[in-house]
């Protein structure tokens, strides 16, 4: 007996799934050189270009020479440092919450609030286009599992029925792979009307949408009330790592209690927190950000429109172009390559079967000219691949 890897990696490889991780030999930025050559790139996630700040790497350097590197312990042993809890304060301001806790990653903060809340005999209830990491901490919940159509609050209102126990309604804010954003409203209401909580996982949303960066609840105006537990990443607008959990006083300390993706793991270094302190900063005061993203992605649908290109029903700086066939979206992000642009081919399992991508994400770092670029090698390319359907 042993583990036959060959065959199951030789199946991936057949089926058009293979990953291949593209070597970064640059920071992050609009140019970037990959595996040798320099190229255009429309598939990072730091939306409002910080990731490469003068002033967060300058914050960063200034955290690491005063608080050292390391973390050093879990935050309840004595790894919780001044800056862990400086962010916390301000990421509690700015999302209007009593309280925000700070995770090192998106992934291990939604674990850490799903399973904190939930267990056997609850139930928890998910969009099934939800983010893989909110999907995961369902399941590893222990709790009665259902996922709803997408975006459907009428889907949710009949799972919520049969319901029992605790209830928690799970959404992202902006779709990962898909740019649309969620009904918050309605889920809301449905939520609200059986006592479930829902909980609002806006990885995307901070930074781009809402007029200070506060993301989709800033955007649709909801409180603590509509949305009692709201995380936010900090990978992605911050454009630093980490991530956050932000609710009630009672929700922070069931957390810091309970949650074992936040009890046994060491701290994020404190420099990083340094970082995004300052990349706060930018995003809540430097509105120009969001004002040039939106212009970029107005004309980005404009101009794929006229291309023909089949976008999705997308208003945030996450723009796929629905390829459907696995192999042919790999053919596109290939001919793009060839011409010096960089955007990522999307394939189940991350996605539906049948409905591979193209994943192109708009940075404020972007300029119109680069935009341009990127749109007519995009109507040089699509005739290439849409020929021989
Ligand atoms: C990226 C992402 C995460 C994970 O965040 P990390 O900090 O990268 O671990 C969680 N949720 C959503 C919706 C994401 O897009």
């Amino acid at each position: 007996m042993s583990f036959d890897l060959a065959t199951r990696l030789a199946e991936r490889r057949v089926a058009h799934l293979y990953r291949q991780r593209p070597l970064l030999e640059s920071p992050q930025g609009p140019q970037v050189r990959v595996d040798g050559r320099e190229l255009l790139a429309f598939c990072s996630n730091d939306y409002l270009g910080l990731a490469n700040h003068p002033e967060v790497i300058q914050a960063m350097r200034d955290g690491a020479a005063q608080w050292g590197v390391g973390g050093g312990a879990s935050h309840l042993v004595i790894g919780h440092s001044t800056p862990h809890h400086q962010l916390e304060e301000a990421l509690a301001e700015f999302t209007g919450r009593p309280r925000a806790l700070l995770f090192s990653t998106g992934y291990m903060a939604n674990l850490a609030a799903v399973t904190a809340l939930v267990g056997q005999g609850d139930t928890v209830l998910e969009d099934r286009l939800n983010h893989a990491s909110l999907l995961d901490a369902g399941l590893l919940s222990g709790a009665r599992f259902s996922r709803y159509l997408h975006n459907d609050a009428a889907s949710l209102a009949s799972r919520l029925e049969k319901a029992t126990g605790n209830t928690l309604v799970v959404s992202d804010g902006v779709f990962s792979m898909d740019g649309d954003l969620a009904d918050l409203p309605a889920l809301c209401a449905a939520a609200r009307q059986k006592g479930a909580w829902l909980m609002v996982d806006d990885a995307h949303g901070f930074g781009p949408l809402g007029a200070t960066g506060g993301g989709i609840v800033e955007h649709y105006g909801l409180g603590i009330e509509e949305v009692p537990v709201l995380v936010g990443t900090l990978g992605k607008g911050f454009g630093t790592a980490g991530a956050f959990v932000a609710g009630s006083e009672e929700l922070i300390e069931t957390l810091i209690q309970f949650a074992r993706p936040y009890i046994y793991t060491t701290s994020q270094p404190p420099a990083v927190a340094c970082a995004t302190l300052k990349s706060l900063q930018l995003l809540q005061t430097e509105s120009w950000r969001r004002e040039h993203l939106n212009r970029l992605i107005a004309r980005f649908r404009s101009g794929a429109a006229e291309i023909g290109l089949r976008l999705m029903d997308s208003p945030t700086p996450i723009q796929p172009i629905l390829v459907g066939d696995s192999e042919r979206a790999l053919r596109l992000s290939a001919l793009l390559r060839e011409r010096g642009l960089l955007v990522g081919a999307i394939r189940p399992p991350t996605v539906p079967a049948g409905s591979a991508r193209l994943r192109v994400t708009l940075s404020a770092a972007h300029s119109a000219a680069q935009l341009e670029q990127l749109l007519d090698a995009l109507a040089e390319c699509w005739p290439l691949v849409s020929e021989h359907d």
